[in-house]
């Protein structure tokens, strides 16, 4: 039963990322948070439409939710999105305290630009912290959300965040 709605909610997703992908300063990597079974809150990477570089898929639903509610817990929430969760995205995670994450692509399938260049696995993050009951899930319609991403071989664009050449 889990397994069938991972695939529908990583399908809506999907559906975030596409949107991210048609809204100028938004991006192709959707996440969607969901709650005894249905989506409370639908984003995608919001980078350059909010000019705020930690405003990843994750982070922004994170955040809208948080307000709305009026909270800092997401006790019982599910957050799905297309991509491994990054570390701050990771940590973003446990400090809400959400009860799972599910993720479409992982790191090893796409290139490492959607990455830190130092990066702990997601898994790490959560065993070395502080939450033994937060689930993680990978590669949930993997194939499906890599399409949205350079794959690990293709020459990426550099990012400023990491062009060293211009500090040289
Ligand atoms: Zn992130």
């Amino acid at each position: 039963m889990k397994d069938a709605s991972d695939l529908t909610f990583m399908a809506a997703a999907l559906e975030q990322a596409r949107a991210g992908e048609a809204t100028p300063g938004g991006a192709q990597v959707g996440a969607v948070l969901v709650e005894n079974g249905h989506i409370v809150c639908s984003s995608f990477h919001e980078g350059d439409l909010q000019s705020d570089p930690t405003a990843h898929a994750e982070m922004v639903g994170i955040r809208r939710l948080c307000k709305e509610r009026r909270s800092t817990s997401l006790k019982g929430v599910t957050v799905y999105c297309t991509l491994q969760p990054c570390g701050m995205c990771t940590m973003a995670c446990l400090w809400a305290g959400v009860s799972r994450i599910v993720y479409g692509a992982s790191r090893n399938d796409v290139n490492s630009v959607y990455f830190e260049s130092r990066h702990f696995d997601t898994a790490d993050f959560i065993n070395q912290a502080f939450r033994d009951d937060l689930e993680v899930k990978g590669g949930v319609l993997s194939d499906e959300c890599a399409t949205f991403y350079l794959k690990p071989e293709e020459t990426a664009p550099i990012d400023p965040a990491h062009d060293f050449t211009s500090i040289l």
